[in-house]
């Protein structure tokens, strides 16, 4: 499938700030211009991509989040969350599940898209693995049914049904979306996280461009982002 998957709201789940934007930026670009309503849930605030070790977590957590919060306005995303556990510490646990269930319950999306917990690309941030699975957890079943965390639905957050998740970072992607005409777009929000420009030796723009150039091929596009469909209806 090679066009943008039709949804009216979509909750995107990251481990961290600049993931939703990295690996989804220009279809977020897209489907905010079409009118979808997008909000980004974010679990950690990036503390270990501190350049400086000696310097303060704390405040080097709030600047990411400032990035985060920037960048997503320039997709036209302004729903941001951000659940503050500790980058590089987590795992898919049962609180975890709970917190994101709540999120979900809260926004109400019709699409999900999250990291794929079981690719085999095995060089992977094991934060983003968790974050998938977690995600996965609390989009099917959790949070369709009363019984999974009712003190939720006890103060008001009802059962939801999410139709479809889309994974990014898969190794065997089947939806291809076309971001040729936004990822100009795509590179400028990415730009707004300053602090980690020097995360990508020798620019952000050639190297996003040759990942895109791949993620696009087998669908023949020039640049695309690249996601493994799951049905969860
Ligand atoms: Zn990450």
């Amino acid at each position: 499938m090679a066009d943008l998957p039709a949804a009216s709201r979509v909750l995107i789940v990251g481990a961290h700030p600049d993931d939703p934007d990295f690996f989804c930026g220009g279809t977020v670009a897209r489907w905010t211009a079409a009118g979808t309503v997008v909000a980004y849930v974010v679990v950690t605030s990036g503390d270990k991509g501190m350049p400086d070790p000696a310097a303060d977590p704390l405040a080097f957590s709030r600047r990411r989040e400032a990035e985060q919060e920037v960048s997503a306005r320039a997709l036209g995303v302004s729903d941001v969350t951000f659940l503050r556990l500790t980058d590089g510490e987590v795992f898919d646990t049962l609180e975890l599940r709970a917190r994101l269930t709540a999120e979900i319950r809260r926004f109400r999306p019709d699409l999900i898209v999250t990291h794929d917990p079981l690719t085999r690309r095995y060089r992977q941030h094991p934060d983003h693995r968790a974050v998938g699975a977690a995600t996965l957890a609390a989009a099917f079943p959790a949070c369709r049914l009363a019984t999974f965390f009712p003190e939720q639905v006890a103060a008001g957050l009802a059962p939801h049904v999410v139709g479809r998740a889309l994974l990014f970072g898969s190794d065997q992607p089947d939806t291809f979306v076309d971001i040729a005409p936004v990822f100009e777009r795509k590179i400028a929000a990415l730009e707004q996280h300053v602090s980690q420009a020097g995360a990508f030796p020798g620019g952000l723009h050639p190297r996003l461009r040759r990942w895109a150039e791949e993620a696009g091929r087998p669908a023949g596009l020039a640049l695309a982002e690249a996601f493994l469909a799951v049905e969860l209806e």
